[in-house]
């Protein structure tokens, strides 16, 4: 390593989308493993997007850096969402309270240099969960404490983590992360738990990321007016179908908008990224018609693998279920980490990609046809 390098970056291991090696060459794949939508956005919207970035976009010019027209857009779609949830009927939410990055993984950088650079404090986080956090926390070498959850339901361990809290010979914990639904084990936040989030002092951040929203029409955004120190992200990469275009935002206090807004680079969104959410906000109605048929063929595909007999299968708030094979009480971790790796793989040989993670296999819902083909696999490679 060249001496100007940090050093603990020598060894670092950074988010990889498709673990595990090479892809299969020359096999058409099911691409299970990064929980995207099954379809590209309808014709006549490429068509339109198309027409954009020929006759509209000046490629010569820097994009638009205030967003503004954008944030309006999402402005009235969260406002009409929470609307439809009879759970959140508060003060709507205004453009001052919304920052938008460059994926929400922009965004969650961006909250962890507001909150915690500088040691300031640690991030807490429950795994399993998503990796993002901890990974961009290592990279600004911020210290991350990670407590449990439950083997069973997935809640998060609310006495270690109440006692991380109180240790006082450590860093304070200044930001909590929790996705609603969680990733990889798809399952919502509890009463408890959020009973819990909401007796944190207002001197530490809690990041409450619905990346899933449109899946789980589960929201906390009614009560942000009266949490100064919560924020919500989403994004346009799941249900929205615009993975490629790199677009998510937080909603959050007027004050911590503020402040992601003056960190963040000045033309972060691409002016064809711009369009494309906002296409998708105007056609928004289209573009979640297609949830109904997922949230139907997650359902059909868990009971078929539960079918199986072979599976331990999770109810699922999302888009993708979280499954492992019934392991015997006296297999090792190590040994189950073997056979998921296994599993995986056997799959990965065959085209169906999915995500060995968090001590289970995720898996996408895909297209009827894909998810045929999970089923299929997966029942013979866990059976045989
Ligand atoms: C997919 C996902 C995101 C989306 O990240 P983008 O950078 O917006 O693509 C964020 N959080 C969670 C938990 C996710 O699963």
């Amino acid at each position: 390593m060249l001496d100007f390098l940090r050093p603990e970056l020598a060894d670092f291991s950074g988010y990889r989308s498709h673990p595990g090696g090479e892809l299969p060459a020359g096999l058409a794949l099911d691409r299970l493993d990064t929980n995207e939508s099954p379809y590209d956005l309808p014709p006549a919207l490429k068509a339109k997007l198309s027409q954009v970035l020929s006759d509209v976009i000046e490629s010569n010019r820097y994009p638009d850096g205030t967003h503004q027209t954008l944030k309006q857009a999402i402005v009235e779609y969260v406002n009409e969402s929470c609307v439809a949830i009879a759970n959140s009927t508060t003060a709507a939410i205004t453009p001052d309270q919304i920052s938008i990055g460059n994926g929400s993984d922009e965004l969650i950088r961006s909250l962890l240099i507001a909150s915690c650079l500088g040691d300031r404090g640690r991030v807490l986080v429950a795994e399993p969960t998503f990796s993002m956090y901890a990974i961009l926390a290592k990279t600004l070498a911020i210290p991350v404490t990670t407590i449990g959850r439950s083997d069973k339901t997935f809640e998060i361990d609310l006495a270690a983590a109440r006692a991380t809290l109180s240790d006082d010979s450590l860093p304070p914990v200044r930001a909590i992360w929790v996705v609603h639904p969680n990733s990889p084990t798809a399952n919502p936040l509890t009463a408890a738990e959020l009973n819990w989030l909401r007796g944190m002092s207002n001197d530490v951040l809690v990041v409450i990321d619905e990346a899933y929203f449109e899946f789980s029409q589960r929201t906390v955004v009614g009560e942000l007016s009266q949490r100064p120190n919560w924020v919500v992200l989403r994004t346009f990469s799941k249900a929205f179908r615009l993975a490629a275009h790199r677009v998510g935002y937080a909603i959050a206090h007027p004050d911590v908008a503020a402040t992601l807004e003056r960190i963040r680079l000045p033309y972060n969104l691409p002016s064809l990224t711009q369009a494309a959410a906002q296409t998708a906000m105007a056609c928004r109605r289209d573009l979640l018609n297609v949830i109904g048929e997922v949230l139907g063929e997650r359902e059909r595909l868990s009971a078929r693998l539960r079918a199986t007999g072979a599976l331990d299968v999770w109810d699922s708030h999302a888009n993708f279920i979280y499954a492992r094979p019934k392991f015997s009480i006296d297999q090792v971790t190590t040994d189950r980490e073997a056979r998921l790796a296994s599993l995986a793989a056997t799959l990965k040989a065959q085209g169906t990609l999915i995500r060995h993670t968090g001590g289970g296999l995720r898996i996408t819902v895909g297209s009827p046809a894909e998810n045929e083909r999970t089923v299929d696999r997966l029942s013979q490679a866990v059976t045989s």
